[in-house]
């Protein structure tokens, strides 16, 4: 064989190689999501049959997003064959990309369209009227279901139901796969209520009102926020008002998600452990899948959060 036939056969083994990958590429269901959490059950349940693709990371948060949406969202969305959102007006931007996107797949009457809260016993949902002209978010409720984790059930079945709708052929792959995920969870929530004892009736602040799900389900008391709303830049007012909270209450700890600047949480801290006489800590905590890079994924999060805490919070 001459050269020239060699480097045919190999350019056509090659042609070969790629039309396989292609065919191989085709059944793979290609999900697009707001959150890390969505994408990491997603790959629970659809594990090599899913390629799942979070427009953020986990140490930043969507529910404050005010800018335009990217292009690339745009292309990858009109390219998807389910799109998994938190809901709750927590990714109205997500609107945008899906009218973008022109693809019925993901339109909210599509097959592949997943709102995750549906099912979630929704808390703080606002009495009153809102503003979100004026920055406030939480319009609908508190959109953090899935800190906490007996929550990520009702998710994970409303992924199922998307993939399954998505992915027919793939439905027997999925339930299996979510059967085992629901398993694994049961699994889980009696170690986690186990580890979490020491955090019932524990006080601390927050930043932001975050941790409403998981201060509920493990008993934890958050005295105050920095944040006088959801969504609202703390004012000087509001710092006063909590140091004076914490320091009538005896919280010891201030809690912030990576994407909350530490400054005034520490600000607050120095203050009351000079009113108190005692050391007040402030701790960034992941809210999200991979918001540190312990939380790799959803079970992951759930124990770094629960081992975190009980570490702080020890003798406080
Ligand atoms: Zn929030």
């Amino acid at each position: 064989m001459n050269r020239a036939s060699r480097r045919l056969l190999t350019l056509l083994a090659l042609v070969a190689a790629l039309a396989t990958a292609g065919i191989a590429e085709a059944r793979i269901v290609k999900v697009v999501t707001s959150s890390t959490d969505f994408a990491s059950i997603a790959r629970e349940i659809g594990r090599d049959r899913v390629q799942a693709y979070s427009f953020f990371h986990g140490y930043q948060e969507p529910e404050i997003w005010v800018e335009d949406v990217f292009p690339s969202w745009i292309v990858r969305t009109s390219q998807a064959d389910a799109l998994l959102r938190i809901g709750l007006s927590a990714d109205i931007w997500m609107d945008t990309v899906i009218e973008g996107a022109q693809n019925p797949r993901v339109a909210p009457d599509g097959a592949g369209y997943v709102d995750g809260s549906r099912g979630i016993s929704v808390i703080e949902v606002p009495a009153g009227a809102t503003d979100r002209s004026l920055g406030e978010i939480h319009i609908q409720g508190n959109p953090h279901y899935l800190l906490d984790p007996v929550n990520a059930k009702i998710v994970a079945d409303n992924i199922l139901q998307g993939l399954e709708r998505a992915a027919p052929d793939d439905a027997e792959f999925f339930r299996k796969n979510a059967r085992d995920f629901r398993a694994r969870l049961d699994a889980a929530l009696p170690r986690w209520e186990q580890a979490a004892r020491g955090l019932r009736g524990k006080k601390l602040a927050a930043y932001h009102k975050t941790w409403s799900y998981l201060a509920r389900r493990y008993g934890l008391v958050v005295v105050g926020y920095c944040e006088p709303k959801p969504g609202i830049e703390p004012s000087p007012a509001d710092v006063r008002r909590l140091t004076d909270t914490m320091a009538r209450e005896g919280a010891r700890l201030i809690i912030h998600a990576p994407v909350e600047s530490p400054r005034i949480p520490e600000a607050v801290a120095r203050e009351v452990q000079r009113r108190a006489g005692q050391p007040v800590k402030v701790m960034k905590l992941p809210a999200h899948v991979g918001g540190v890079p312990e939380a790799k994924d959803y079970f992951a999060l759930i124990d770094y959060l629960i081992a975190t805490l009980s570490e702080s919070l020890a003798g406080t």
